[in-house]
């Protein structure tokens, strides 16, 4: 099964400042010709979506060897035998190509038109003139990476085979491409991760760059512990963005086993992006604006808003590494299960004209979704289940008391809570952590359903994946209850 197996793509790029021209013009020949090929195998599969078509598993693939019957032919143009005829003969119109390049870039246009299918793209799209990298598969000996500590050009050589160029005295030498990419130490670590699937060789025209992208296939150790149950209760925040308690046998939580996650430069540097917007967008709300000044702050305020893109997309991975860290060292003590509390319909509740504008705002631009999807995607990488990082519905965990579960409580301000039945006074995110974490073991505890949804991911899993749940039991029992009876409404 290729269910539990990770694939991952590391890019490179290519020293072609060091390149000579011909190699240069070689590069750009191959991806070319490779692109072309690619655009004229998808124009054949769209003028013959019909005939092409075949069902397998419910759904609907191009066949390939009724695509090859009229594209390709096996047999070759000799004295005796004549090569039979076909419709869309690629072998005349790219005759310097290999069999075997020819068979990649069907799979390539293949995938393309699966891919625009799933999307149900427009038809402008199907015949675009961009350039379509060729994935060059490891298999049949299409590449070879080799490393050369002495070489002072590059460390690291990629040489591609190609059948360009390659008749030398009426014989065919398959002569390699060697190119010296600009590997780091990062890059090397991330190459040994894995195994080499394929390749792609990419031209970027804004920057004027070439890239190799390989892709790696690595089955991650799955994780699996022998220690103790324990659950990590992620309360994601606004302000602060998030707090995390980790709920252990010992039935009570110490200072160490809790964690408040802030990010205040990411708030400044969003600041300051937000306040140029704002600035620009005010200038384009006069009327009196001309059509050139109009063109130009649109132009501005296009850059500005992919810049701050980039910066939420950069400081949210900082940010979820940092819980991955602290979630892997948790891991090797405990046999851990997290959970993160997930807003369910905030922004619809939310909404323009409910008199809070400032809260409004900020719950728009939460990124609680992504951050999600983050975490658990890295932790998978580090062979983590699924059923290992959960989120779920987060409603009442913050005005519920962790300590005795009443309701009867008051936030005076933002940071603090009282419960007015057992006198508990805690800050209040690490309350919702708190009563995130105590839900999950509800769940498994006390079921309801006999599988737990995922909010993320929308799967359900069963609860027999929480084995080990009974020891944790001490957290559903309500502390101090027998001091005042529940829902009294005593204040303190
Ligand atoms: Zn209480």
């Amino acid at each position: 099964m290729t269910r539990n197996r990770v694939r991952t793509t590391v890019k490179v790029k290519i020293k072609t400042e060091v390149l000579t021209a011909r190699k240069k013009r070689k590069l750009e020949q191959i991806t070319g010709r490779d692109s072309r090929t690619i655009h004229h195998f998808l124009k054949v599969i769209y003028h013959n979506e019909n005939h092409l078509m075949s069902v397998k598993n419910r759904k609907k693939k191009v066949n390939k060897t009724k695509l090859d019957q009229l594209t390709l032919t096996t047999t070759k143009n000799t004295a005796y035998t004549s090569r039979p005829k076909v419709r869309h003969d690629l072998k005349k119109r790219f005759p310097r190509s290999s069999h075997d390049e020819l068979q990649e870039c069907r799979d390539n246009a293949t995938a393309i038109y699966h891919s625009q299918q799933a999307l149900n793209s427009s038809p402008a799209k199907k015949t675009s003139p961009k350039k379509i990298p060729r994935t060059q598969s490891v298999n049949k000996n299409r590449f070879i990476l080799t490393c050369s500590p002495s070489n002072s050009i590059a460390r690291w050589w990629v040489g591609i085979r190609d059948s360009l160029d390659t008749r030398k005295n009426n014989t065919r030498n398959h002569e390699k491409l060697w190119l010296p990419l600009a590997c780091s130490p990062y890059h090397e670590y991330k190459l040994q991760q894995g195994k080499i699937q394929a390749l792609e060789v990419l031209y970027y025209p804004k920057k004027k760059e070439w890239w190799v992208h390989f892709i790696l296939l690595h089955a991650p150790d799955k994780y699996s512990s022998s220690h103790p149950p324990a659950v990590l209760g992620i309360d994601l925040g606004i302000n602060k963005r998030a707090v995390s308690a980790l709920l252990t046998p010992k039935g009570v939580i110490n200072r160490h086993e809790i964690r408040f996650w802030s990010d205040k430069t990411r708030k400044r540097l969003l600041k300051e992006k937000e306040r140029e917007i704002a600035k620009l967008q005010k200038i384009l709300a006069k009327p009196s604006l001309s059509f050139g000044k109009r063109k130009q702050v649109l132009y501005k305020l296009k850059l500005l808003r992919k810049r701050q893109r980039a910066k939420h997309n950069l400081t949210d991975h900082t940010y979820v590494n940092k819980l991955v860290k602290y979630i892997l060292s948790v891991g090797k003590r405990y046999d851990l299960y997290v959970v993160v509390g997930f807003p369910i319909l905030i922004r619809k509740s939310h909404y323009r004209g409910n008199q809070q504008p400032r809260t409004r705002k900020s719950v728009h631009k939460w990124n609680y979704r992504r951050v999600a999807e983050l975490l658990k995607f890295k932790l998978s990488l580090h062979g983590w289940e699924e059923y290992r990082i959960l989120a779920i519905g987060e409603s009442w965990t913050s005005s519920t008391c962790s300590r005795c579960g009443s309701y009867h409580t008051t936030r005076p301000n933002q940071p603090t809570f009282i419960c007015n039945n057992c006198g508990y006074q805690v800050n209040a995110d690490l309350n919702g952590a708190k009563n995130i974490a105590k839900r999950l073991i509800k769940y498994v505890l006390q079921p309801k359903y006999n599988s737990i949804k995922d909010l993320v991911s929308g799967k359900f899993f069963p609860l027999s994946s929480f084995r080990v749940f009974p020891v944790l039991s001490q957290w559903l029992q309500t502390k101090q209850s027998h001091l005042l009876t529940p829902g009294a409404g005593v204040s303190t």
